[in-house]
């Protein structure tokens, strides 16, 4: 058994213990209080101190891109996105395995370094799979999938079932299901993807309500996404704009009813909030990148004061500094004035339960898993502090 002890161990954000300390034992905590409390328990085998700093429960990042890792500063901001995918498939299009791979580990790093434990990653290839497998990390890993066209539907479920039956699921990996987004998913392949989930229980999760293009294409058929998708040769001819908002849009496809985790919900009605909260679905707010690309103020509080269960994803480094979440909530205190209580809850407890994983980690907690973050404190703070 192993105890781990510093200045201060917050165990969730309610609770804050001076003087902290957690017994491990194997992969879960056994006992959590302050380390007078503790230190006689008989069977530890090793005391770390970390001294001056404060022990959280593992910070979840509930939507990352790892494999774009490498593209850090390759990518001008813009408040274009259908000029930021050109950009992005540009910037890879020579990218062979040993790329995907270099940047896949790369991004793992920098998570693990910025004391993330636990990590929803999309995956464009079958790289991200094999990568992160060989993590300590916890995560969830969603086959990303596109396809446009409603008569491909079949051919698409049938090959993504095979290509992840050699992906097992384990105890530290989950494979996930990501339709990618409505302007390129068809209904019919969200309705497929949808049960194919039920039938199999896998996680699924989609990027929805993004820009005011998505809107317009979706309500009116018009505007830049179908002259993106026509440059792509990615439009069906037969596709008509089902005049709906995307959550209303979602909700005719089936996905609200498996609990998806909703990426974005940037541009979203009231309306659209009382189908996301009575559907019992989480929402991924990526701050940092939400300004990268130059958006109007995320609806964050509005989805909060509703009891919408929200956490905050990093989304990639094509549209952000850092995959840091700690670096997420300094940026909600300064910009959205979010409470520290309500950030530490966002970074950890929501993360958690966005991710079905509420009754093993997110808190430090006797019985849970033994995902902890350590960080150092200042050793001295200004006078005027
Ligand atoms: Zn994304």
């Amino acid at each position: 058994m192993i105890l781990v002890k510093a200045k201060y161990l917050i165990q969730n954000p309610e609770k804050c213990i001076e003087n902290g300390a957690v017994v491990i034992e194997g992969t879960k905590i056994l006992r959590v209080g302050t380390f007078d409390e503790i230190e006689a328990l008989a069977g530890i085998d090793k005391v770390i101190d970390l001294g001056n700093a404060v022990i959280l429960p593992g910070l979840v990042n509930i939507h990352a891109h790892l494999d774009l890792t490498h593209l850090h500063n390759c990518i001008k901001p813009t408040n274009n996105f259908t000029h930021w995918v050109f950009q992005l498939l540009g910037a890879r299009i020579r990218w062979k395995e040993a790329d995907y791979t270099a940047s896949i580990e790369k991004g793992m790093r920098l998570c693990v370094e910025a004391g993330t434990t636990t990590v929803a990653d999309i995956a464009n290839t079958g790289y991200s799979f094999l990568v992160l497998k060989k993590s300590p990390l916890r995560k969830i890993v969603y086959k990303e999938i596109i396809d446009l066209n409603p008569d491909h539907a079949n051919d698409v479920i049938t090959k993504i079932q095979s290509e992840l039956s050699v992906y097992e699921s384990d105890g530290l990996l989950r494979v996930g299901l990501s339709p990618h987004a409505p302007y390129s998913v068809s209904k019919e392949l969200y309705q497929a993807v949808v049960q194919y989930a039920s039938r199999t229980g896998m996680p699924v999760c989609t990027h929805i309500a993004e820009t005011p293009d998505e809107i317009e294409f979706l309500t009116h058929g018009t505007g830049n996404i179908p002259a993106f998708l026509r440059q792509l040769r990615a439009m069906p001819v037969q596709w008509q704009p089902p005049g709906l908002t995307p959550i209303q849009y979602l909700k005719g496809t089936g996905m609200l009813d498996n609990r998806p985790l909703l990426i974005h919900c940037n541009y979203i009605t009231d309306e659209e909030i009382s189908l996301i909260k009575s559907s019992g679905a989480s929402v991924a707010f990526c701050p940092r990148s939400h300004r990268f690309f130059g958006h109007t103020n995320h609806p964050v509080r509005k989805l909060l004061d509703a009891g919408i269960n929200v956490g905050l994803g990093t989304d990639s480094l094509a549209s952000n500094d850092t995959l840091s979440i700690l670096d997420e909530m300094k940026f909600l205190f300064l910009h959205y004035a979010i409470s520290p209580k309500n950030l530490l809850a966002m970074a950890t407890l929501n993360g958690a339960k966005a991710l079905g994983l509420e009754s093993k980690v997110g808190q430090i907690k006797e019985g849970f898993e033994a995902d902890l973050c350590g960080i150092r404190l200042p050793d001295a703070y200004p006078k005027d502090v």
